[in-house]
Parts: C-alpha cells; structure tokens; sequence
C-alpha cells in the first residue's frame, strides 16, 4: 500500500502549512487554567473558521467543504507538528449528531453558529453509575409540550461553561440523544446545576465538572429510544480524532526532540551527534512515523465508508 499523499493532498498540506505559517502565533501553551483556555480556543476557531480550514467534511448546505476526513486529519497532523491547539475534532464530533440526526430546522439553527465558533457545546452522557456501559445511565426525561425536562446527575462534564449539552436520558421509549442549553429562550438560566469541578490527574485546563439536572429543559435530537445510533457516529468520530490527536503530539515531540538536541551539546559534541541519542530519536522517529500511517489507514477507511470490508476494519481497529 502506498502511503504517500497524493498529489491533491500533497497540494492541500503545502496550502495548509503555509496559511499555517502565517496565521499561527506559536505553539499553544500549557493552560493551567479553563478561562485563559476557553478565551484563546474561540479565538483560534474564528481564525481558523475565517481562513475556511473549518466544517471541510461537512456539506455545502450547512458551510462545509464536502472533502473527506482524510483532508481533515492532514489538517490535524499540521497542527499537531505545530504545536497548535486542534479546532477541528470537537467541532466535527458535536456538529455530526445534528447534521446526521437533527430535523432541517435544527440543522438551520444550530450548524452555522456552532461552525463559526459562535456557540460552544459539549457532551453529558457519563453518570455515577454507567461509563461505558452506557444502557445504564438513569437520567430521566419527561415529555413536556414539544420538549422535554431531563432530571438526573452528570458525573463528567467537559466543559460545563458551553452554550449547550447533547445530553443521554431515558425515556419511555428507551436512551434518547437531546441537547440542552444552558441558558434558556426566555434569557434565564437552565435548571443544570454545576456541583463541582473534577480535581483531574491531567488535563486540568479542561473543566470537566459534575453536574446536576433538575427538571432541565431540552430538546430531542433524532428518534427517541434511538440515542445510542444518535451519538454513535459522533463518537466514532471522537476515536478517529483521539487517534490523530495522538498521532500530532508525537509528530510534534519528534519534531521537538529533534530541534532541542540539535542545539545542545554534551561531552563535546552536539547531542544530535551522540550515537545513543541517535537512536533514541531514530526510536521515536520511526513510532511516530508508524501511528501517522495507522492514523491516515484508519481516515481513510473512514472515507471508503460504502465498502463493507473498509467499515469492518473501521469498527474493529477505532475499539482498538
Ligand atoms: C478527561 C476526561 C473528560 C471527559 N469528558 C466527558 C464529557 O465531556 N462527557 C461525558 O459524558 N463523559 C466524559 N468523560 C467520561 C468518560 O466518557 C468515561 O470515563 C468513559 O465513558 C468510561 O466510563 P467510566 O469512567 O464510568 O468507566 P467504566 O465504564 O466503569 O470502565 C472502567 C474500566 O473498565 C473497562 N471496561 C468497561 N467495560 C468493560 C468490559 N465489558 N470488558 C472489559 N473492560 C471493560 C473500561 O475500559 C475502563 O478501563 C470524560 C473522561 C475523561 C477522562
């Protein structure tokens, strides 16, 4: 197998790069905190978002490219090497749920904003009680009217400042996918009551919070009883992003690695030149190597989605 770009995405990379180049202020720093993070994530949307390197997979309908998740893992692998936070995969996994499930009202409301990094939303399935095993959460909806009041507990919600939630809850009919805003029509607030933020080994500018839901109002977002088909994509896609991400920051190491041992010297010669070293980064150089061509294997099974051996090797080796 040929694991080259071809020269379309060979083109795309050499754009990307060189927009890249220009539009990027270094590499994004290690937050320590949620507000400095959330403030230069939304920033770096609207760049992104502004230079159209946004929604590529997405239809033309609602601001998308139509171009394959191959572009966007090119796009991804860019940024990783860059050290530049991804703008990407949140956008692509949240968006997915409407764009494949959502009414064409919803679609209208929601996409253009969410794409513009307008409004931010964010997922609240994980309870005390069901991780994985999400047939256990306990959340409850009742139907209200048209909407729904959702009652329950959130175990990990990140991040509880978004402007909106797609939220799994039982129904009557069984696990049913809604979105729930956290600030209401009318301008008051949701009844979804933060309760504390999780005290996280890593990760610690993400605040990923417990949160309560007391009679919250939401929204169905496609069929009810059918919540699990309703995310499924969207986490699919969350895997796919969570290998890319992985493949980026060990692009970026390398390339760190690298540049550092190029410039330091030890026992007299640049450290660059000392055989261990060699081997040490020709070690890491090689893994890195090795997960970008799993990485853009597994993108393009994605984009052959109508092949069923493709979609076998997709179910099989995203689990993985
Ligand atoms: C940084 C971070 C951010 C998060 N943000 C969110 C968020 O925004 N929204 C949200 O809803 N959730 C979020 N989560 C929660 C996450 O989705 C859950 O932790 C995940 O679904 C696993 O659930 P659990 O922790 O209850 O583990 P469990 O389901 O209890 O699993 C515990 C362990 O057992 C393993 N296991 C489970 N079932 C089996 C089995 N059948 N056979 C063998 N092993 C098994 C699991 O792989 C895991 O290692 C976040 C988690 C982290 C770490």
């Amino acid at each position: 197998m040929d694991f080259a770009d071809t020269p379309e995405h060979a083109r795309f990379r050499a754009e990307f790069r060189a927009w890249l180049a220009d539009n990027h202020t270094g590499p994004t720093p290690d937050f320590r905190d949620s507000a400095t993070e959330q403030a230069f994530r939304m920033t770096w949307h609207r760049t992104m978002y502004d230079g159209g390197w946004l929604g590529l997979s997405w239809p033309r309908a609602y601001g998308g490219r139509e171009l394959s998740p191959l572009f966007e893992a090119i796009i991804n692998e860019e940024l990783g090497e860059a050290g530049v936070l991804n703008a990407v995969g949140p956008l692509n996994w949240l968006g997915r749920a409407i764009l494949l499930f959502g009414t064409e009202e919803q679609r209208q409301r929601y996409l253009a904003p969410l794409l513009r990094g307008e409004t931010q939303w964010c997922q609240g399935f994980s309870e005390p009680g069901a991780g994985s095993d999400l047939a256990g959460l306990s959340t409850y909806g009742e139907l209200d009217g048209d909407t729904y009041l959702l009652t329950g507990q959130k175990w990990f919600c990140s991040a509880p400042m978004c402007d909106a939630f797609l939220v799994l809850a039982q129904t009557p009919g069984g696990l049913t996918c809604f979105l729930m805003p956290r600030v209401l029509p009318d301008g008051t607030l949701n009844r979804f009551h933060i309760q504390r933020l999780k005290d996280k080994l890593g990760n610690r500018s993400n605040a990923s919070a417990e949160v309560e839901l007391v009679d919250a109002w939401a929204e169905m977002v496609g069929e009810e009883g059918r919540g699990v088909r309703t995310i499924i994509e969207m986490v699919n896609h969350t895997r796919l992003d969570c290998v890319i991400g992985s493949a980026s920051l060990m692009r970026q190491a390398v390339a760190q690695a690298t540049h550092h041992t190029a410039h330091r010297s030890a026992f007299g010669k640049l450290l660059s030149e000392q055989p261990l070293m060699v081997n040490v980064l020709a070690d890491i150089a090689v893994e890195s190597e090795a997960t970008t061509i799993l990485m853009m294997r597994l993108a393009g099974a994605f984009d052959r989605a109508s092949d069923t051996r493709e979609a076998h090797f997709r179910r099989l080796a995203l689990a993985v």
